[in-house]
């Protein structure tokens, strides 16, 4: 199927149940109003100009109207391209030319990001850049009115390129993978399947849309099944995630860990009502043992599942299953998902390594990428000939194919020769009653070549933890080369927009300060 035909059957079979709700402004459109207001926005699209394969950029906070743009390009077979609402003019200006965007949909403003002065500022830079519609302001009321009903469609095949997802830009600059109609909308399908949704449902997204997080396994993961789509807000907040699970009675919640972190962390957390909840995801990078714990236990998420993805694979290709047990739920990423393949090889030699041992995570199948865009070579070290994507992360497949995550290969910490993972050592100081939350990462040392530095976020900024108190903490059980040697005290962690922790910020910050 496409997006297009898809979001009809949608329409066709859920006409009157709720399709999104954006909580901040109180909006709300059933399936069928949904499916009316998405086709008039094509149309608009075609009456201005947007052929298929054209590239039609966004620059925006959640909102409804970037799930509109989602659908409208899907129908005319525009090319979609998510840019990051972080972004400032030097970076936005890049994305505008690299992907060779015709026209541009962004927010006016928000918070300090003053969208539309940073357009003006990279507009006559980008020659291909012919239009520019805000959303909320009379540029989109005027390209509306444009519409004409009649408007022709061309013939869309579900292999064709949909969509240029940029990767989070957590160990470097983002990459462009360009995904289609049949990888993105498959994903998402399977997704929603494997946690049970139906019209009944009404997921959170919290996460943001330009992420693959968002847009797939939450607009298109609840649009296949008839499940609402609901908006906490235009970016991230805790408070208000909370408050509209409790007040649209939601059933699913998203979220990366840290924001699973912040939320269990809310000095009022204990006064939400979150007994609508059933399930949610939690995914992007690794997640604590301790934090799935208190998700099931203290927010109502008895089935919660672990996704494991990246951009390039659409993104979901690992997921843990609602009757897995809680061991399974939470120490591991799960198993495959249907008609998907993956394997687990020796890195240096590409030789698939028996079960229980480490090695890098490669994936096969649908969800794989057509490619970054416009960067063949980029393609060529990512995904081989035989069409294996090699994900950079490094696991371990369980006799039964349940996948551990170890973390990702350039993470790794070398000691004195040892190969140190972080995130074992995350896991077992998540437990210190001290710790909110934890990054471990290497930094240089002249001896050792590297140290372990522990960058701790305190339960209490009062009272943190002495680094003697998280070397005792750790004596007798972990080896004495993992222990780390260093503690930095934070009140946040550097971050990406989709919720990542910027590890190479962390290594550069403690550079500078020496
Ligand atoms: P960049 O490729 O630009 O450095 P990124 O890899 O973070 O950024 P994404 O495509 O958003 O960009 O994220 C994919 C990565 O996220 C995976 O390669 C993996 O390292 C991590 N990840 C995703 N889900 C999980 C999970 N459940 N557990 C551990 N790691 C995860
Ligand atoms: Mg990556």
């Amino acid at each position: 199927d496409t997006i297009g035909a898809n979001l009809d059957r949608a329409v066709a079979t859920w006409p009157d149940r709720e399709a999104l709700v954006d909580v901040p402004s109180g909006r709300r459109w059933t399936y069928a109003r949904f499916g009316a207001d998405v086709e008039k926005l094509a149309h608009a699209l075609l009456a201005a100009g947007v052929a298929k394969g054209d590239r039609v950029g966004i620059w925006a906070v959640n909102c409804p109207e970037w799930v509109l743009v989602q659908y409208a390009t899907a129908r005319v077979g525009a090319i979609m391209v998510n840019i990051n609402p972080a972004y400032r003019t030097h970076e936005v200006e890049y994305v505008l030319k690299q992907a060779g965007i015709s026209l541009l949909f962004a927010s006016v403003s928000h918070k300090t990001s003053d969208y539309r002065a940073m357009v003006d500022q990279v507009r006559g830079k980008c020659g291909e850049l012919r239009e520019v519609v805000y959303i909320g302001d009379p540029s989109w009321d005027a390209l509306l009115a444009r519409a004409v009903p009649d408007a022709r469609y061309e013939d869309l095949s579900c292999d064709d390129p949909i969509n240029i997802q940029y990767t989070s830009g957590t160990t470097g600059f983002p990459k462009g993978a360009t995904l289609s109609h049949h990888s993105i909308l498959n994903n998402g399908y399977f997704v929603g399947e494997l946690i049970a949704y139906s019209e009944q449902d009404r997921v959170c997204i919290p996460v943001p849309f330009y992420h693959c997080f968002g847009m797939v396994m939450g607009n298109l993961a609840a649009t296949s099944h008839g499940a609402c789509m609901v908006i906490p807000a235009p970016s991230f907040d805790p408070a208000a995630t909370l408050r509209a699970v409790q007040d649209e009675h939601c059933t699913s919640l998203y979220g990366v860990p840290t924001m699973f972190i912040a939320e269990l962390n809310l000095p009022d957390f204990a006064t939400y009502d979150l007994s609508s909840l059933r399930t949610g995801i939690m995914a992007g990078s690794p997640c604590p043992v301790e934090v799935m714990k208190r998700v099931v236990a203290e927010m109502h998420m008895a089935e919660v599942s672990i996704c494991y993805g990246m951009t390039e694979t659409s993104p979901v290709s690992l997921q843990t299953r609602r009757d897995d047990d809680l061991e399974h739920r939470t120490g591991t990423v799960g198993r495959v998902l249907p008609h998907i393949e993956v394997k687990v090889v020796d890195p240096a030699t590409g030789v698939t390594q028996p079960r229980g041992t480490a090695g890098e995570l490669c994936t096969r199948g649908y969800s794989v990428m057509l490619g970054y865009w416009e960067e063949p070579e980029k393609t060529a070290e990512a995904v081989d000939p035989g069409r294996w994507m090699h994900t950079g992360d490094l696991a371990v497949m369980r006799e039964d194919g349940y996948v551990e995550i170890v973390g990702r290969i350039k993470d790794m910490i070398i000691r004195g020769g040892e190969n140190i993972y972080p995130r074992e050592i995350e896991e077992f100081l998540h437990a210190h009653p001290k710790i909110a939350d934890v990054q471990v990462v290497g930094v240089p040392h002249e001896r050792y070549g590297e140290e372990v530095l522990a960058c701790v976020i305190a339960r209490d900024p009062a009272d943190p933890p002495t680094l003697e108190e998280l070397r005792g903490f750790c004596e007798g059980r972990l080896a004495h080369y993992k222990i780390p040697s260093r503690l930095q005290l934070l009140d946040s962690f550097p971050m990406t927009v989709s919720g990542k922790v910027r590890k190479i910020e962390l290594r550069e910050n403690h550079a500078a300060r020496g």
